[in-house]
């Protein structure tokens, strides 16, 4: 369940607020002053800092550019007075959004809903399924993407990626490649592995032309050299 960090201190507002929240499935904790939510901030982590501008013992603007400086946390700024100079601050200082009071909170849930799709994306993406090289194998829809584009590899030229990623900047011999990746079919040779390697090669170049990613190793066979 996402955590919001509430720093409101109107507790009516934060009470519709957090209300509004709690309804859809949002976790809240409620700061009433600056001070408050900088505790909270240090204590564990938000996905998401809704973030009140005017408040007792500050602005919420310098909490902004605190968390901004420390690194990636959506942040939404409300204001009290709706001014221009506070919205263009929020956004300068590396609010994602703003909302001027008074606000609707079913349109406040939707717009954090929307915040935490967007930052939730990027980062699922990076640290569960794409390595920084880039090759993903989905084994369960047999195929492989690189770089969030899925390759257009038969399903020879699968197996035979399938198996040199496995074993990245390692030498694969010809006929460990044919009995990985074709098993039983006798009727392949070692100049099949050669011909599905030009092929598979050759689509690799156009995904991704700059880079070189297998390469030949005379009488011994084939490796594949991801950037690190
Ligand atoms: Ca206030």
């Amino acid at each position: 369940m996402p955590h919001i960090l509430l720093l409101e201190d109107d507790p009516a507002i934060a009470r519709t607020v957090a209300y509004a929240l709690e309804r859809d499935g949002l976790g809240v904790t409620h700061a009433l002053l600056l001070a408050d939510a900088r505790r909270q901030i240090a204590a564990r982590t938000f996905d998401l800092l809704l973030l009140d501008v005017g408040l007792p013992d500050g602005s919420g603007l310098d909490l902004c550019r605190e968390v901004r400086a420390a690194g990636h946390v959506p942040v939404l700024m409300l204001s009290a007075r709706g001014e221009e100079l506070d919205r263009v601050l929020g956004l300068e200082l590396g609010a994602d959004d703003y909302m001027a009071k008074p606000f609707s909170p079913r349109e406040l849930v939707a717009r954090v809903k929307a915040l935490l799709r967007r930052s939730a994306a990027p980062a699922a993406v990076q640290s569960a399924a794409a390595p920084r090289h880039g090759f993903v194998d989905d084994a369960a829809g047999q195929r492989i993407t690189l770089h969030g584009t899925a390759l257009p590899l038969t399903r020879r030229e699968y197996r035979l990626l399938r198996c040199l990623l496995a074993r990245p900047g390692r030498i694969c011999s010809r006929e460990m490649l044919l009995a990985d990746a074709w098993g039983d079919d006798t009727d392949s040779t070692d100049r099949t592995v050669d011909t599905h390697v030009k092929t598979l090669r050759a689509k690799l170049r156009e995904a991704a032309p700059q880079a070189d990613y297998i390469v030949t190793h005379r009488g011994m066979g084939y490796s594949l050299e991801l950037p690190k």
